[in-house]
């Protein structure tokens, strides 16, 4: 693939190769690695102590702040200080419905469909601002460490991220300055990290079980000539550490060493005793006992708490095993992955099921991001011969009838992949045969981009529909796209061969680029802006049409109030300020939701008294 090393300060195109950091983008804690003298490390923070970055922003008075300082404002400022945003990237907000009771910040809900937005104070954030704010903090801490502007990263994302949210951490890079020259999954990540996959002659599957703070993962992965297939994935999206942390809180209060009402009422008791349950846990890691000042709990206790969890993380894997049609004796190897999978019955259990030692060598908390800098070294050409491509990145077809795109390698296929499709004349006689090449995901070809296009001639005079026309899209990892005309009856065939990346010239994709960069945070204010309107546009008919079908049902008052507000949002809906829109419409939605309810049950009761029963 087409590699341009491009300053994206200065503008220029770079001759020497630079340094590709490693990110990895985490639900409780992020990190950046980097190649140093051929070894891959995680950067430590400025005392030269710690290298996770706790995934928690803060909105100060002046200034927005994140990790370590932002998670101490998690207990003191919790309506301004965001956490788990992982979990929202890419997300409308009918996806994070249910676990919205688990965040202590605001998230809006104007529309079902909507992606979610934050509120802070009178400002709404999307889950993209949010975690480039992340981004940013380890741009600037490897930076700082480095002494040198850093502009290229790879960033992880799991294995069972869709597009949407594998799109929604692109842009999050884009927007923090970073350009993100691939996104990777994270068990392909930890796999490189062990340096498995290096080697383009190997062919294995493996297990990655990553138990993290909250969130459990495990992936079966299939590794052929470099290529990293995800074969099955399964786990549970409120299983981690902090679940074993609750049992031992339980275990104390049942056990009377922690008072419960006390607990429940006090506050910074309660915080005490949360980070003492945590430390125990450690402490348990590597130890048979864990006591201190009133507070006790000894390994066998621990394990006999945690082994229901552990067991449900064994049951994911049997069905993740089950889903990827592989045997046990077929893994090659099993990562550990995550803070949590220091546990010893952790690994002693994984270790019985999959019938062999673990892996677990490098840390944990580390691994993944790791594995992301060894990526980003491959990336910049100082590992030979190596290259790696889960998927593409964007579907590719041809024009078909009326300019429409006909999709023949969707996004997010395995490459290398090779993918045929028949079509036919449309007039008698036809001889030649355009065949036109577009990249996007838009269904005119005239919104995508063009990448080439030639004529299949010498067609044998035929009836409409009856020549066999096979196009065929051949795409190698390298993101080389070979597409094929031929007509089957005749034999006759053409064929084009697509080699840059998104068929522009080297220096017009530079230029794209940069360009990307330039506007990045203009584009999302346009497109926050636009989407803002659009749904007040869509809240304000709905509105106008609920005024008018439930006069009867409404008072007076309620109807003014409506009104009011209506035309209220329709005056925000002209302005420029889309918090001022997201406000308008949120304050109508607030007030027409029990009135709506009212208005649904009269017509359930209605339903009923005009049946019989
Ligand atoms: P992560 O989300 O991968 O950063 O995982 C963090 C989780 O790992 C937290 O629940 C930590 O309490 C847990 N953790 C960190 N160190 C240890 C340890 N030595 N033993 C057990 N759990 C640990």
């Amino acid at each position: 693939m087409a590699k341009i090393p491009i300053n994206l300060s200065t503008g220029t195109i770079e001759q020497n190769s630079e340094i590709i950091v490693g990110i990895d983008l985490g639900t409780t804690n992020s990190l950046v690695a980097y190649i140093k003298d051929g070894k891959a490390v995680a950067v430590k923070d400025e005392n030269g102590k710690r290298t996770l970055v706790p995934s928690v922003i803060h909105f100060g008075p002046d200034e927005v702040i994140v990790g370590d300082p932002a998670r101490k404002k998690l207990i003191t400022h919790p309506e301004k200080t965001i956490y788990s945003v992982k979990r929202l990237m890419g997300k409308s907000y009918k996806d994070v419905n249910s676990f919205e009771n688990y965040l202590s910040y605001k998230i809006i809900d104007e529309d079902q469909d909507a992606l979610v937005k934050i509120q802070v104070d009178e400002k709404f954030y999307s889950p993209i601002e949010l975690s480039a704010e992340i981004l940013k903090a380890l741009k600037k801490r490897i930076e700082t460490r480095l002494n040198k502007s850093i502009q290229k990263a790879v960033i992880t994302v799991p294995a069972y991220f869709n597009d949407t949210q594998r799109q929604a951490t692109r842009d999050a890079g884009k927007l923090a300055g970073l350009d993100v020259l691939r996104i990777i999954n994270e068990p392909t990540a930890a796999s490189l990290a062990y340096g498995i996959g290096l080697d383009q002659n190997e062919d294995r599957k493996i297990v990655v079980y990553d138990l993290g703070g909250g969130t459990f993962d495990v992936s079966i992965l299939q590794i052929q000539q470099g290529i990293f297939e995800v074969l099955s994935t399964n786990g549970d999206t409120f299983l981690g550490g902090d679940d074993f942390d609750k049992k031992i809180i339980d275990y104390w209060i049942e056990d009377r060493q922690v008072d419960r009402v006390k607990f429940k009422e006090n506050k910074s008791y309660r915080q005490r005793v949360r980070l003492s349950a945590e430390e125990a846990k450690k402490i348990l890691s590597s130890a048979e006992l864990y006591k201190a000042d009133d507070l006790s709990i000894s390994l066998s206790k621990f394990n006999e708490l945690i082994k229901p969890l552990i067991d449900r993380t064994i049951e994911a894997c049997e069905i993740a095993l089950k889903d990827s049609n592989l045997k046990k004796e077929e893994i090659s190897n099993v990562i550990m992955v995550g803070g949590s999978t220091r546990v010893p019955l952790i690994k002693s259990s994984v270790s019985s099921f999959f019938d062999q030692q673990v892996n677990d060598k490098i840390d944990p908390d580390e691994v993944v991001a790791l594995g992301a800098a060894i990526q980003g070294d491959i990336l910049a050409g100082n590992q030979k011969g190596m290259l790696l491509l889960d998927v593409t990145p964007l579907s590719l077809g041809i024009e078909t009838v009326g300019g429409l795109m006909d999709v023949i390698i969707p996004r997010n296929n395995k490459v290398p992949a090779r993918v045929g499709r028949n079509y036919t004349t449309s007039v008698d006689g036809q001889k030649n045969l355009k065949v036109s090449v577009y990249q996007g995901e838009r269904d005119m070809v005239s919104d995508n981009r063009k990448l080439g296009e030639f004529i299949l001639s010498g067609i044998p005079p035929m009836p409409a529909g009856i020549p066999k026309i096979e196009i065929q899209f051949i795409l190698d990892a390298d993101g080389i796209l070979v597409v094929k005309a031929s007509e089957l009856r005749s034999g006759i065939s053409q064929n084009i061969e697509i080699r840059s990346q998104y068929g522009l010239s080297e220096e017009e994709m530079g230029k794209m680029l940069l360009d990307s960069f330039k506007h990045a945070e203009e584009d999302l204010a346009k497109r926050a802006l636009l989407e803002a309107r659009n749904e007040a546009n869509n809240v304000i008919l709905s509105s106008k049409k609920f005024i008018d079908h439930n006069k009867t049902l409404l008072t007076k008052e309620e109807t003014a109030t409506l009104i009011e507000m209506t035309k209220d949002l329709e005056m925000a809906a002209k302005s420029e300020d889309k918090d001022a829109i997201n406000h308008k419409m949120e304050t109508l939605n607030n007030y027409s939701r029990p009135l709506a309810e009212r208005a649904l049950d009269h017509a359930i009761s209605d339903a009923l008294k005009g049946k019989e029963l």
